[in-house]
């Protein structure tokens, strides 16, 4: 099995995800990570931290996420409303399958993540 750290807030970012980010490297690596989580063997792990996607984001500083308290936010905010917690592995369908049935089904992505710079794109 392949464990791959993801915070639970960028399981909604990939659902939406139309090739946008934060740089070109940020983009293809993003790119890359959703690949690898339509594997098999690969399995998530969910962290309250900066995770794979991250390792390629302009925004990732040596003190972490340049926006940790916004990003925080949204993590504590999926996992109230999924019942999931950090530390949980489980594969990347599986979460999506939470995230459709508790919040994006019941249009609650507005109370998740409404102020992020992405909302455009993902809140139609
Ligand atoms: S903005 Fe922050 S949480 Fe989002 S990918 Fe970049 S470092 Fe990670």
């Amino acid at each position: 099995m392949k464990d791959i750290l993801l915070r639970p807030h960028h399981g909604m970012c990939i659902r939406f995800f139309e090739g946008k980010g934060y740089s070109d490297e940020f983009t293809a690596h993003m790119e890359a990570t959703m690949e690898k989580l339509q594997e098999k063997d690969c399995r998530i792990v969910l962290v309250e931290k900066e995770d794979e996607i991250c390792q390629k984001c302009p925004n990732f500083l040596e003190d972490g996420c340049r926006t940790k308290e916004k990003v925080k936010r949204y993590d504590r905010n999926v996992m109230e409303l999924t019942g999931l917690q950090a530390g949980e592995k489980m594969t990347f369908s599986q979460l999506q399958e939470q995230i459709t049935a508790k919040i994006t089904g019941p249009g609650k992505m507005g109370d998740i993540c409404g102020d992020c710079v992405w909302a455009h794109i993902c809140h139609g």
